[in-house]
């Protein structure tokens, strides 16, 4: 049974829909709404977040072109299929040429964002950097680098050669739920890595995974807390999905309906960040990228990565799409959209915060 207090509770916090500030809620209140075990008030919630973006960001999904580049990484992180320690992950990166051939990939699709991604492999940094005066020399891009904790200088380099954006999801606010995912990695450095970015000028996504072993709901109310106080540009959640050469192989997966809450919540709290309807929630038992985006989510990103990559690129299994020849995937974006009674919108789509549109 629906809540006698929902609907008052969510009215008093949310209800005010053209406010463009972020909206604070206690962790008690967070905690109250990512509770709920109740369809109906799953879908009050679900649509006020819809109509928040609409009003905020307009009623549209943008579109992303990702490119995974490389699946070597020296960290250990126990939920990642990448981890250093994986030793049946087969390995590939992609050459400078290969990278720049899926950037025209992205380009001949019509989208004006690409996503580069990795795992933390080291590569040197006049390297990528070389790559991304390439991309931005060649298209009017904007260029989104996720590949993790560097130093300032690294990431300064990035952005002098032409990076507009970078992801590092900050995974837990809760320093020892944090330990508990990595091995000899502190919270405090990856904080200090998003604060560089974000003093670098980076339009700056952070997020986290739904449902790792440890974490209940106090942490994820706290996480959200963290994500619209710091005003991030973009923020992905996904459900954690065990990986079967992990040491997490054995915990259960994330729930999708509380993602989809949180979802929720970060879009009633941001007001109008950019958040994606991850690749993972589109890999459960079924594709739920559709209900993200009715939850208030408005963003996609299509894999344009080489098939063969794709394929090797296994953060978790069952990811969608594998097979399909790269780009194929832009192919659904338009129905994926318009089944949540959505436009696509092609452009750069910069960050809704800082800088207004454009
Ligand atoms: N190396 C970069 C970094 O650390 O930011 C980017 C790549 S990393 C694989 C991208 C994201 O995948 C991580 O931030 C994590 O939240 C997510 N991820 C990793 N393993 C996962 C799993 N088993 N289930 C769901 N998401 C996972």
């Amino acid at each position: 049974m629906i809540r006698p207090d929902f609907v008052p509770t969510l009215n008093r916090l949310f209800g005010d829909i053209s406010n463009n500030k972020p909206v604070q809620a206690t962790e008690d209140e967070l905690v109250y709404f990512l509770s709920s075990q109740n369809a109906e008030e799953q879908q009050l919630l679900c649509d006020l977040a819809a109509q928040t973006r609409d009003y905020h960001c307009g009623k549209r999904m943008v579109v992303r072109g990702l490119v995974e580049f490389s699946s070597y990484c020296t960290n250990t992180c126990f939920y990642c299929g990448l981890n250093r320690d994986n030793t049946r992950a087969d390995r590939f990166q992609l050459s400078p040429q290969e990278i720049l051939s899926s950037a025209d990939l992205v380009h001949q699709a019509g989208i004006n964002t690409i996503v580069l991604q990795s795992g933390e492999d080291g590569m040197k940094a006049e390297l990528l950097a070389d790559i991304i005066w390439q991309i931005k020399h060649r298209y009017d891009m904007a260029i989104t680098l996720s590949v993790g904790e560097r130093e300032n200088d690294e990431y300064k380099i990035w952005k002098e050669a032409g990076a507009d954006r970078y992801l590092l999801r900050v995974e837990s606010t809760d320093p020892e739920l944090y330990r508990s995912l990595h091995r000899g990695r502190e919270l405090a450095s990856r904080l200090a890595c998003l604060e560089s970015l974000q003093n670098l000028g980076y339009q700056t996504g952070s997020g986290m995974m739904v449902g790792p072993p440890g974490q209940t709901l106090i942490h994820l109310a706290r996480d959200i807390q963290f994500l619209y106080s710091r005003e991030f540009d973009m923020i992905g959640v996904g459900p954690f999905i065990p990986h079967p050469h992990t040491p997490l192989k054995d915990s259960p997966a994330g729930s999708v309906h509380l993602t989809l809450r949180v979802v929720a919540l970060l879009r009633l709290t941001t007001r109008n960040a950019w958040l994606p309807a991850t690749t993972a929630l589109g890999s459960m038992d079924k594709d739920y990228r559709v209900e993200a985006l009715k939850a208030g989510a408005n963003v996609l990103m299509p894999n344009f990565s080489p098939v063969d990559a794709k394929k090797k690129y296994e953060i978790y299994p069952g990811k969608r799409c594998v097979t399909e020849k790269a780009g194929a995937c832009a192919g659904c974006t338009e129905g994926i959209a318009h089944a949540a009674g959505l436009e696509t919108d092609w452009t750069r789509a910069d960050s809704l915060k800082r800088r207004g549109e454009g």
